[in-house]
């Protein structure tokens, strides 16, 4: 049997970043398996953002418009999204445009370090997938590492040569956290600290950071997402209530074959979390 799907999935990725489907399919797929409110959620990006409402309103599900915004703090690479932000915002746009501006660079210092342990031919095969030019992710190099033999999946991809420390990885400077709080809040959005699960923290670290997020603004953060197993839902449950903050549940879709979570493929919220679509 399969599991039902949720109502609603805030988190997702088109070829408007490293997503594989354009927004609008995005949409469509979402509408068919049965999700009734979406969030395209593009990393420092919402030019797809038009073409996923126009496929909305066709389809007849709710569009929630979304970002996902690359921070630094200390050292780790966070993400947080802004959900309902108005995506005509100047303050946000500029932000977002300055975020993306060292990502080619950044591509550039990323093959140069694969051409160092032997693979060659890297920032072309990796732009083979890029489908925003001004949106090259690392995603895009898995997908090159995978398809030219390297590595067995995008997964073993980040564990060997694209992951914190490994030696693909290029330290970046992206937004601070607060930067990233104040561009959503400016655009009149909701910012929530996405899967908190992944980040290589310990529990000092974690408390510093949703105390230190919910001071700067932060509302919620994401509780049932593709990143998280079955048991972290719970912990993150929890800590989200000890914090104030609101719950979020979202996919991280980036294809069919690419992410470990369909659109809308999410159980309920754990009990005593307040759902962040309650302000929605
Ligand atoms: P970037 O913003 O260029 O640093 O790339 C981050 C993107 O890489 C994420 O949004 C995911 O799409 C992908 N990614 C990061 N870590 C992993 C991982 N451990 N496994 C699979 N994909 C990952
Ligand atoms: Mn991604
Ligand atoms: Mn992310
Ligand atoms: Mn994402």
């Amino acid at each position: 049997m399969t599991n039902p799907v949720s109502y609603f999935d805030l988190h997702s990725h088109s070829t408007r970043s490293d997503g594989v489907m354009r927004p609008a399919e995005v949409v469509e797929r979402a509408a068919e398996r049965g999700v009734r409110a979406l969030a395209l959620t593009d990393h420092d990006e919402v030019s797809g953002l038009a073409e996923a409402r126009a496929a909305a309103e066709v389809a007849g599900l709710r569009l929630i418009d979304g970002v996902e915004v690359s921070v630094s703090w200390h050292g780790h690479t966070l993400h947080v999204v802004g959900l309902a932000v108005d995506p005509a915002n100047p303050v946000l746009l500029e932000g977002l445009r300055r975020n993306r501006g060292g990502r080619n660079g950044r591509a550039e210092l990323i093959a140069a370090a694969l051409e160092k342990v032997g693979i060659g031919g890297a920032l072309e095969g990796a732009t083979a997938y890029v489908t925003n030019p001004d949106l090259v992710s690392r995603a895009h190099f898995a997908r090159f590492l995978v398809e030219s033999g390297r590595v067995r999946n995008t997964q073993t991809a980040f564990d060997r040569y694209l992951g914190e420390g490994k030696p693909g990885y290029v330290p970046h400077l992206w937004a601070s956290l607060g930067e990233a709080v104040d561009w959503i809040r400016a655009s009149s959005g909701l910012a929530v600290l996405a899967h908190p699960g992944r980040y290589p923290l310990d529990d000092e670290r974690r408390s510093a950071l949703l105390g230190e997020f919910r001071d700067r603004g932060g509302t919620g953060i994401e509780v049932v997402t593709g990143s998280h197993t079955p048991d972290q839902y719970g912990y993150w449950g929890r800590r989200a209530e000890a914090f104030g903050l609101l719950a979020s549940a979202g996919s991280d879709f980036h294809g069919p074959r690419e992410s470990y979570k369909d659109l809308g493929d999410l159980p309920p919220l754990p009990s005593g979390c307040s759902p962040i679509w309650e302000r929605l």
